[in-house]
């Protein structure tokens, strides 16, 4: 299961913020005593970045052909499951619908439309990482999940360490279904928990209790076979500071190699608020509260042996790398397959719609084309860098400066009063976020993006 929060493995058809007219002020934070609370009033985008212009029709068909030939090294393979037993209320996933039934058709048309990618590609690869994500792809059938890393193998080499992902639900990590997952070439395995208390995951529409989330989670970590990691989710429904401690104690004690903690998003008009609403669940912690939340997984995480890999992510064991999530972020080339699949390929990133019934049946009449491809932004290398950088916590001006040439003067106003806010530190030209600046790390990501896109002119 993805968390649908923040990153989506299918970040293609995510929106980028509107750059077209950055009001510059709104980048400068807030100075006061609590910068986790107060630096700014919102988020401004889910993911930091910058789109070109965008072709649907024939014209995008066109133009991500003519990518798919052209040079291209390592890369990562992406294979989208739009497949939800139920629906989470935090989910905000446009155009899930649970496909009873589908699963091996479909597991059929999407090995189909890989075996098409292998006829269109020049040589390519090895691929370095390979996603199966979703919704909940662990819910198929492992026979049919094995069809299609099979046909992924025949159409890219795979790198001897490549790390091969499975993203799923905690109750279908069976030890019947993990033999399978695991016979089939699954070495990672990444599982929706969000929390473990049993009255927020009954709120959110979970099906399992927390004691048994918890147990099932400690089975697949002990077998010992593949890298574990899972999601935690802070701000939901009732999940109160110490529930969220309780979470992320619960969680190290499982065993697992690492995990994300992604804040919750309230999507206008979702179900989420609908429900809070009309008082079926607790109002969710607003954003004002959930910096707090951040700086516990922070501390208590470091304080359990767990490194930051990126702003959201953690690692314990060296088993886990988290090649996934900042190869899609730097846009770096990646095939991807499936209804809903968002890849990119030379900056270009293309995406198709997520119903699975019309995939099936365009598959069927041999179409595979994206619904839609967006042209990379004219800046689109030092956007790359950037955002990976900063996904990090970090900017190494220096090297900002030395490879792509923005004057320094352009970033100052903003570097210095988000060192007055406390957000980051500066020596030696290297930015380093602190814990605030690193809850608020959208922001500040965007913000340089936006700065710099202003300064020159693009
Ligand atoms: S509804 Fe499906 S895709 Fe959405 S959060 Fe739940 S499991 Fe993930």
């Amino acid at each position: 299961m993805s968390d649908n929060q923040t990153p989506s493995p299918s970040m293609a058809g995510m929106p980028f913020a509107d750059v077209s007219d950055p009001d510059p002020d709104r980048n400068l934070a807030r100075v006061g005593p609590d910068p986790l609370a107060d630096a700014f009033l919102e988020k401004f985008t889910i993911h930091a970045g910058q789109a070109g212009p965008m072709l649907s029709g024939t014209e995008a068909g066109e133009a991500y052909r003519a990518r798919l030939v052209s040079p291209g090294g390592p890369l990562a393979f992406y294979v989208h499951f739009p497949f939800c037993k139920g629906r989470c209320l935090f989910c905000g996933f446009a155009g899930k619908s649970p496909a009873g039934g589908l699963g091996e058709s479909y597991c059929r048309a999407v090995a189909s439309e890989i075996e098409h990618l292998a006829r269109a590609t020049g040589p390519r690869g090895p691929a370095r990482t390979v996603y199966f994500g979703g919704g909940t792809p662990s819910s198929l059938d492992p026979a049919d999940l094995s069809r299609v890393l099979s046909a992924v193998r025949s159409c890219v080499p795979l790198a001897n360490d490549c790390e091969i992902t499975l993203e799923g639900a905690v109750h279908d990590f069976t030890p019947a279904s993990m033999d399978g997952f695991l016979k089939a070439g699954f070495n990672r395995f990444s599982i929706g928990i969000q929390s473990f208390d049993t009255a927020v995951r009954r709120g959110m529409g979970r099906v399992l209790s927390g004691d048994e989330a918890a147990a099932r989670l400690s089975e697949v970590c002990s077998l010992d076979m593949a890298a574990v990691v899972i999601d935690l989710i802070y701000g939901l429904p009732g999940q109160t500071p110490e529930v969220f401690s309780r979470d992320l104690e619960v969680a190290a004690e499982t065993g697992l190699d690492g995990l994300d903690t992604y804040q919750l998003n309230v999507f206008p008009g979702g179900e989420l608020e609908s429900a809070a609403k009309e008082g079926k669940v607790p109002p969710p912690v607003p954003l004002s509260g959930q910096g707090r939340y951040y700086a516990l997984a922070w501390e208590r995480l470091g304080r359990k042996g767990f490194r930051s890999l990126s702003l959201s992510h953690y690692a314990r064991s060296s088993r886990e790398r988290n090649i996934y999530n900042p190869w899609a972020k730097r846009r770096r080339d990646c095939l991807a397959a499936g209804a809903g699949a968002g890849g990119f390929l030379a900056g270009w990133a293309s995406y198709r719609r997520p119903d699975p019934k019309s995939y099936v049946d365009a598959a069927a009449r041999g179409e595979f084309a994206p619904d839609f491809v967006t042209a990379p932004p004219s800046s689109g290398a030092i956007i790359s860098f950037i955002v990976g950088e900063m996904e990090e916590g970090r900017l190494d001006l220096r090297e900002l400066v030395s490879r792509f040439g923005p004057s320094p003067d352009a970033l100052a106003r903003l570097l210095d009063n988000w060192v007055e806010a406390g957000l980051a530190e500066i020596r030696d030209e290297l930015l380093t976020m602190t814990v605030a600046g690193r809850f608020w790390g959208v922001n500040l990501t965007q913000a340089v993006v936006e700065t710099l896109a202003a300064a020159s002119g693009s």
